[in-house]
């Protein structure tokens, strides 16, 4: 048996920067992964500015040049017509995430982690908390933190299920052959092409990443959706494609209990309305891993929980603000006003794109796009956004989710 300060589940964005930052922070780290790295993540690859920016946070270092290229043209597309196509939006950059993942599952094994990625976890105990592999090895640690995605284990073991069906959001997505212009070629959003969600056409050097992803049970038939769009942007419809869960706007009130912690997809971290994961993903290990680092100094590992929901409250805060603002964008009442204000104003999509670079929050955006709704309907949302719009309400101090809206 070995014994560890820290076990990290899984090494995707959320797991590799917590054991990084743990290891650096001078507690010792075993790091589990089923998967042995490089592997494959189904993911567009998209980088906001936010990810680009907590990624040189935790790592010191911005993302080497040689895992992404960078775009600052796209186009946005609503039913098949163009709304705007803007040529000077803040950098968005694009990665493969088979070498993105291994970039930051090495920074970090290099800052101290010990390695146990192609290990398969025969039992887990979150009581103890305790780690049997498949070989028999047994790992011991204070603070367990769970980073194994959105079908994690460690959520199934502490409360049932990993996520909650009803309100997951699903994506669909395809590495088409890149076109001869594809280094040029701007990003491509697509509003409708999925129910509360959005399509997706990332052109990059080797290939394009076609997509659609939205709320699951708004979304019966999403294959039908995705056939209807690859033809629509002149591809095979019958291409085979893959899907993954994607936790849309269903994040977890407690991110865990006492010493294990959620983070990343495991504790439901993707922003509802752009499915963007990558950035909370690196956040929300970052910031386990020093609730854990404070906790343990202070003898109490058993804290860690609260320390760490503390830190993530500005992230909560920011998955409520979208979470209401969605209804906004997405649900179909509003959605013919939404696009027309969003063609109509390009104060508007520089808003919308700012908020995508993390230049600014969800509750400024949401005052400028009622300020462009027609005026009966603008007071009809003003009412059903009024919390957005006046202060967040306090945290209720039980563990449930947020009701379904
Ligand atoms: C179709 C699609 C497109 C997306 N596009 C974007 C995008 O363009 N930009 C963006 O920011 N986000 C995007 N996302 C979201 C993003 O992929 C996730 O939010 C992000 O990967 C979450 O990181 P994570 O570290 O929490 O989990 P993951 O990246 O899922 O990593 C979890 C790790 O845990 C391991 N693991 C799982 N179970 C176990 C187990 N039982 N034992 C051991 N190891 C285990 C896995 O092997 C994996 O390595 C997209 C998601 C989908 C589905």
């Amino acid at each position: 048996m070995t014994a560890f300060d820290v076990i990290v589940i899984g090494a995707g964005p959320a797991g590799a920067a917590a054991a990084f930052t743990a290891a650096r922070g001078g507690l010792s780290v075993a790091l589990i992964d089923k998967a042995r790295f490089p592997r494959e993540k189904l993911c567009g690859g998209g980088l906001t500015g936010r990810s680009y920016s907590y990624f040189a946070q935790i790592y010191g270092t911005p993302v080497p040049a040689a895992l992404i290229e960078t775009k600052t043209a796209v186009t946005f597309h609503a039913f098949g017509q163009e709304l705007a196509r803007i040529n000077d939006m803040p950098a968005m950059h694009m990665a493969m995430r088979r070498s993105f993942d291994d970039d930051m599952y090495r920074r970090a094994v290099a800052g101290g982690a010990v390695d146990f990625t192609g290990s398969r976890i025969a039992a887990l105990d979150v009581d103890q908390p305790c780690v049997t592999l498949g070989d028999g090895t047994r790992l011991t640690a204070r603070v367990l933190i769970g980073a194994d995605g959105v079908n994690s284990q460690v959520a199934r073991a502490l409360f049932g299920a990993s996520h909650d069906r009803t309100r997951v959001g699903f994506g669909l997505e395809v590495e088409a052959p890149a076109a001869p212009d594809n280094l040029t070629a701007p990003l491509r959003i697509d509003f409708g092409a999925a129910e509360w969600g959005y399509g997706w056409h990332f052109p990059k050097s080797g290939s394009s990443t076609i997509g659609i992803g939205g709320v699951l049970s708004r979304n019966p038939d999403l294959k039908t959706a995705m056939s209807a769009y690859l033809a629509q942007l002149g591809h095979d419809p019958a291409m085979p494609c893959k899907g993954h869960f994607l936790p849309f706007g269903d994040f977890r009130r407690r991110a865990g209990r006492r010493a294990v912690l959620l983070a990343g997809d495991a504790a439901g971290l993707v922003d509802p309305i752009t499915g963007e994961g990558i950035a909370y993903a690196m956040k929300s290990g970052q910031l386990a891993a020093q609730a854990a680092i404070e906790a343990l100094a202070a003898g109490q590992a058993d804290r860690a929980l609260h320390l760490y929901q503390q830190k993530l409250r500005p992230i909560h805060k920011a998955l409520r603000q979208a979470r209401r603002l969605r209804q906004l964008i997405f649900a179909p009442v509003f959605q013919a006003s939404f696009v027309r204000a969003f063609r109509g104003s390009g104060t508007l999509r520089h808003l919308y794109l700012r908020l995508l670079a993390g230049e600014i929050e969800y509750d400024q955006v949401a005052r400028a796009t009622l300020r462009r709704l027609p005026r009966v309907l603008g007071q009809v949302v003003a009412r059903r956004l009024s919390p957005l719009l006046r202060r967040e309400r306090p945290e209720p101090r039980n563990g449930t989710r947020d009701r379904p809206h």
